[in-house]
């Protein structure tokens, strides 16, 4: 309630009172000089303005709007029937109007006065005090209309028994002004009630009613004092009946008709509003569309909301995708639809969260990546109903996939680094093998001229073992600097971790005494071999470095931890098993600012040309891609120990370490006759060598068109045709094709400086059982040879 009504509140208070005080104190006057002998007209013409007003209330609060919660309507259908009928034959029997049931006279129209009031003020206390009925407003109507007609009975045939209110020449009896005075207190009472209440709920309805039950009070006490009908005092009480009414009547109306229809005014308007918003937000949502997409219960979908920018960001129109639902998946890529119809179906029959990311092809010729989200929820009917949002994360896609590319670019740098530090140790190391090599084989020139064959052979066997170091020394580098995707894989622990320390032992020097302990064989871990050992080469030089020109030590320690959730909670570790590897140093450790920013990408404390600072972010990344954690134990002159945590297992059934290859006896021929093509003259020299050396009988070819020239004098004169792949004139898969046309069945082997898939299958398309790599070929040539012979038998016998 506002003040202003307040104020208006107050103002109708003090003038009703005063009019009052008026009609008290005034004398009979010329109104009602003039009145007197029009009363009959007149009154008829004052109460026609209250029967109206009563009739009104009624009518409003049978139509009120909110019929369920407002029950106070039905006990004014009661009260005010009831009033209405008391009023009409308190008009129908005033005294001058015609005879109608009964005589007409004040005793009659007295009683249908009283009753009408006291119904009224009734009426009115039962609605402050909220005693409501519940009740159709039909049984409303029919108690009201019953009512009625009992007291229409009682006025008619039992007036008699009724207490006199007017005695003529006297006046109005004792009874009349007590009643009237208990008229008044109840109105009186009932305004306060009403006021107070209307005060704590801030109801402008219930100050109406308590200004009405003021007012009707008022006019109570006038009624109190007049001797003729047509005094002052009379007509006023009159104007408060009226004005009383009136307020109700705008009480009702308020209540039923009119506040209802505010409040549906201003929640359509809020609806606007929010639509509008919605409607804008939607459509300038910069890269996302927001929808919400029904099916119901027979298959059919539809699109009950699709915000506007779907036409920003994928060309077609909402009002398009209601008409035809498919319209946007129908944008969906070929290849991406299988994977768009399986997260449907999912969503669908578990009821789970709708999240994909397809490529659309849209009508302007761009291709987007379109991220869907999407919440299902059934309703009671069977629908289900998804509220989502497409997401277009093409550009975010792209810049993930320039960051990988760049952490890819990045970690190869980093591993040049790794190669360049070791690199040094290893030519050093390098150089002794070539050293040894060198000296042994002059000295076997040296013992082969003076026929010296045991000292040669002595010298021959030094040689192959310096060779075979040299070999391996190569592969460990080659194997590091290989530049692959990450594979991670189930693999043993120790032999990644002793190949690495192999490596370094050839690089760091000897004042640092590398130690390795492993708790536990059997430990595997999914990890990516190569990117293990350059964590550990990073590290285990970095400790290096620390301890500089001094003695010192670093261990390495490998063990299978469980972290529980205790600890789990102090670090970023779920709960479960782990490898942990440790390495730690007695170097010159570090202080907190250089442990602040270990991780940080070019951090560096050492002099150019020592250090880039890509070590330990390279590290940390490794850990992270690999599930693990790792932590640093530091301070300074105190060394440096980092933990490396790996999900990690013991070995359990089905996985073993991978079986080294099985080595090959050395096979010996039994005078096969082998044709060896190859434009090579050194290589072709030693496989001859190695080849008689095992009891084949080989003819060598350097010329590939000579070799089909011998096959086609006859083909036969060979039993297998050993060839390379690379050839000046015609290539392997040429000479063997040529055989072919001469001898269907002639085993053949081809050989390449590297075998690719493709070489591998062009092989096979042409029925040759092996193709080798060339390297391979002096160990293995004459197995292989063995085993295809073997085939060949094998298939002449079937
Ligand atoms: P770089 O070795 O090229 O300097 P890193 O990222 O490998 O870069 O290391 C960053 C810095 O962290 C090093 O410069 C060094 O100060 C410090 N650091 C790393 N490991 C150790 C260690 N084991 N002992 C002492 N300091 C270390
Ligand atoms: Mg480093």
């Amino acid at each position: 309630m506002s003040n202003r009504d307040r104020l208006r509140y107050v103002l109708s208070c003090a003038l009703g009172v005063l009019f009052l005080l008026y009609l008290f104190t005034a004398e009979q006057n010329f109104i009602s000089v003039w009145a007197h002998p029009r009363m009959t007209a007149l009154h008829t013409l004052l109460e026609l303005f209250a029967i109206t007003v009563a009739s009104m209330v009624v009518t409003s609060a049978w139509y009120t709007f909110n019929r369920g919660t407002g029950r106070h309507s039905q006990i004014f259908i009661v009260g005010f029937t009831v009033v209405v009928v008391c009023d009409v034959f308190h008009v129908l029997t005033y005294p001058g109007m015609q005879d109608f049931l009964s005589p007409s006279g004040l005793s009659s129209t007295l009683f249908y006065w009283l009753v009408g009031r006291s119904v009224e003020v009734l009426t009115v206390s039962l609605v402050a005090i909220s005693v409501l009925p519940r009740m159709s407003r039909w049984l409303s109507l029919g108690v009201g209309v019953s009512l009625s007609a009992a007291i229409v009975v009682f006025g008619t045939l039992f007036l008699d028994s009724f207490p006199q209110t007017y005695i003529a020449g006297v006046g109005l009896t004792p009874f009349k002004i007590t009643y009237e005075l208990i008229l008044f207190t109840l109105n009186l009472m009932l305004a306060v009630a009403l006021q107070v209440q209307a005060q704590r709920q801030g109801s402008r309805v219930l100050s109406l009613m308590s200004l009405s039950s003021l007012f009707m009070g008022l006019g109570s006490l006038a009624f109190t004092s007049y001797q003729a009908i047509s005094d002052i005092q009379n007509l006023g009480g009159h104007a408060f009946k009226i004005a009383a009414y009136a307020l109700l009547f705008r009480a009702v109306f308020i209540s039923n008709m009119t506040a209802p229809f505010l409040a549906l005014k201003a929640s359509e308007r809020e609806n606007r509003e929010f639509r509008e918003v919605m409607k804008t937000l939607g459509a300038n949502l910069h890269n996302s569309v927001i929808f919400q997409v029904l099916r119901k219960p027979g298959g059919r979908t539809r699109f009950t909301q699709v915000s506007e920018s779907i036409e920003r960001i994928n060309g077609i129109k909402a009002e398009d995708l209601y008409r035809d639902p498919t319209l946007w998946k129908r944008l969906i890529v070929q290849q991406d639809r299988g994977l768009y119809r399986a997260t449907e179906r999912m969503s669908l029959e578990a009821m789970m969260k709708f999240d994909t990311t397809v490529r659309m092809a849209c009508p302007d010729g761009r291709e987007r990546r379109m991220h869907f989200v999407a919440a299902p929820r059934k309703l009671t009917d069977g629908t289900v109903v998804w509220d989502g949002l497409a997401t277009d994360v093409t550009e975010q896609y792209q810049t993930e996939a320039r960051r990988r590319k760049l952490e890819a670019e990045l970690n190869q740098a980093q591993k040049m680094e790794s190669i360049g530090t070791l690199a040094s140790g290893i030519a050093h190391d390098f150089n002794n093998v070539l050293a040894a090599i060198i000296g042994n084989t002059q000295m076997v020139i040296e013992d082969v001229r003076h026929q010296e064959s045991a000292e040669a052979l002595q010298g021959l066997s030094q040689i192959q073992k310096s060779a075979t170091r040299a070999k391996a020394l190569v592969n460990q580098i080659l194997s590091f600097s290989r530049k692959e995707a990450p594979v991670r894989t189930l693999q043993p622990v120790r032999p990644i971790i002793e190949e690495s320390l192999s490596l370094l032992r050839t690089t760091i020097p000897s004042n640092v005494a590398i130690d390795e302990r492993f708790d536990d064989d059997n430990t595997y871990a999914l990890m990516d071999s190569t990117q293990i050992q350059q964590v550990l080469v990073n590290l285990c030089t970095n400790s290096w470095h620390a301890i500089g020109e001094r003695c010192g030590r670093i261990g390495i320690h490998t063990s299978l931890v469980d972290v529980d959730s205790q600890e789990s909670r102090h670090s970023s570790l779920l709960p479960g098993r782990y490898v942990r590897i440790r390495v730690e140093d007695d170097g010159c450790g570090m202080d907190s600012a250089t442990l602040q920013r270990l991780y940080e990408p070019f951090f560096t404390t050492k002099p150019p040309g020592v250090g880039t600072g890509l070590g330990m972010p390279v590290v940390h990344r490794i850990v992270t891609s690999h599930d693990g954690h790792i932590t640093v134990d530091s301070s300074l002159g105190g060394g440096t120990r980092f933990d490396i945590y790996i999900p990690g297992v013991e070995a359990i059934d089905g996985v073993h370490e991978e079986s080294a290859p099985i080595a090959h006896p050395k096979v010996m021929g039994n005078g096969e006759r082998v044709l060896y093509v190859d434009d090579d003259p050194l290589m072709s020299q030693m496989v001859d060598r190695m080849l008689t050396r095992a009891r084949f009988k080989v003819r060598v070819v350097n010329d590939p068109h000579v070799a089909v020239e011998l096959l086609q004098k006859s083909a036969l004169q060979f039993d297998v045709l050993v060839t390379d792949y690379n050839m000046p004139g015609l290539t392997g898969l040429q000479v063997i094709e040529a055989a072919r046309h001469l001898r269907e069945d002639l085993p053949v082997i081809l050989l390449s400086g590297y075998v690719s898939e493709q070489l591998r299958q062009a092989g096979k398309r042409q029925g040759v059982g092996f193709v080798m790599e060339k390297q391979k070929s002096l160990e293995e040539l004459s197995g292989a040879i063995e085993r295809a012979l073997e085939a060949y038998a094998t298939e002449k016998i079937q």
